[in-house]
């Protein structure tokens, strides 16, 4: 790998999570390090129920529900434990005894969290593209709901396979669960289709150690609270700390929701990723030599997943990527081939390099 060891140097960072921050942030969360606002320490050695820990938690809710529009219906909760915590406190808390719930097996993620909904209860695959490798999501006419379901879990975008929702699934009257992990915060959603949103900060948001719970306040009502611990219930968080959060995580989440806001916010979020995304598909759709095994309809803008006519090649290309300081390239170990993520994050400019980079390497070696 290609090194350089200035201080300031930042190279092309393309890794599917824990992945790249916002510089800005990371200059300012240098910045004040050692000496919070005064304080004489950093905000990782203040009390989380101290003056200065609370604001930023508060100002971290109340930036998100500004920025994705959630008014005063949804509670906001911090949590650790990560997405995969999620998949088994959802079906713990909502999934209840002669119920069935509902989810669409998108991918490995997918997967992981109906095997968890599993041992809790009653599932039913609404949809599955497990046959095809998950080359897709579903249409709405893809569909098929039990007969009222509790909720309807999906993963807005499948990190690994490269696909992704355009737009929530169609359910009805029934509330979305969504596992929002690897694009929260990429694009504007319709939050009253939903009545639950959780997203691993480490992909769009923000380091790994906090995990980003929204529940819908008359959807949080059915949630169960007996026979259960109280970390794993809902009702437990929400509205209180129960215990310690994650605080210097959820400090850089506060701090990558303030430069969201600088950004203009998730519709302008949306544009420089669909921009940043079509410059890639373009080399992709360009002639054979790059193709996406992800259908035209599903192809997500966070995660761009493509291979090369041969393993030999996908090589090359990984080694020439890193000498040009393009790195986490490499595809998942499931999947194989390449994948860029480009989250919001990830500059325009480093898009730009790769793709400079694809059409040189097609001209050397197609
Ligand atoms: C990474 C990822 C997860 C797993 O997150 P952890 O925080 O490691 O548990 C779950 N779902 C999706 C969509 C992901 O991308």
């Amino acid at each position: 790998m290609a090194t350089n060891a200035s201080a300031d140097h930042r190279s092309h960072n393309f890794s599917a999570g824990p992945a790249i921050l916002p510089v800005e942030v990371l200059q300012r969360a240098r910045e004040e390090l050692l000496n919070y606002r005064g304080t004489g320490s950093s905000i990782m050695e203040l009390s989380h129920r101290g003056r200065e820990y609370v604001e930023v938690d508060a100002q971290a809710r109340s930036r998100l529900i500004e920025l994705l529009g959630l008014g005063d219906d949804f509670e906001v909760i911090f949590l650790q434990g990560g997405a995969s915590t999620q998949f088994m406190m959802v079906p713990m808390n909502f999934l209840r005894e002669g119920r069935t719930a509902d989810y669409l097996n998108t991918g490995s993620w997918a997967k992981k969290a109906i095997k968890e909904a599993r041992i809790i209860g009653n599932v039913h695959e609404a949809f599955s593209s497990e046959e095809n490798n998950y080359n897709r999501v579903p249409k709405d006419s893809d569909i098929r709901m039990s007969e009222n379901p509790v909720y309807l879990h999906f993963t807005s975008n499948n990190t690994i396979f490269g696909t992704q929702q355009p737009s929530e699934p169609a359910s009805a009257e029934v509330p979305l669960v969504c596992d929002a992990s690897s694009d929260f915060l990429s694009r504007p959603i319709d939050a009253k289709r939903f009545g639950l949103i959780y997203a691993g900060a480490q992909k769009n948001a923000g380091p790994s150690g906090v995990t980003i719970v929204l529940i819908r306040k008359d959807f949080l009502e059915g949630a169960r609270t007996e026979g259960l611990p109280s970390m794993v219930r809902y009702k437990t968080h929400a509205g209180t700390m129960f215990n310690t959060p994650p605080t210097f995580a959820v400090y850089m989440v506060n701090l990558i929701l303030g430069w969201l806001q600088e950004k203009g916010g998730l519709s302008a979020m949306d544009l420089h990723n669909r921009e940043k995304a079509k410059l890639l598909y373009d080399q992709i759709d360009r002639d054979d030599f790059y193709r996406t095994p992800v259908e035209n309809d599903s192809r997500s803008l966070m995660n761009v997943v493509f291979r090369l006519p041969s393993e030999e090649l996908e090589k090359t290309f990984l080694k020439e990527a890193e000498a040009n300081d393009m790195h986490g390239l490499k595809g998942h170990r499931s999947v194989g081939g390449l994948r860029a993520s480009i989250y919001n994050a990830c500059p325009r400019e480093s898009v730009e390099t790769l793709a400079a980079f694809m059409a040189d390497f097609r001209k050397k070696h197609g």
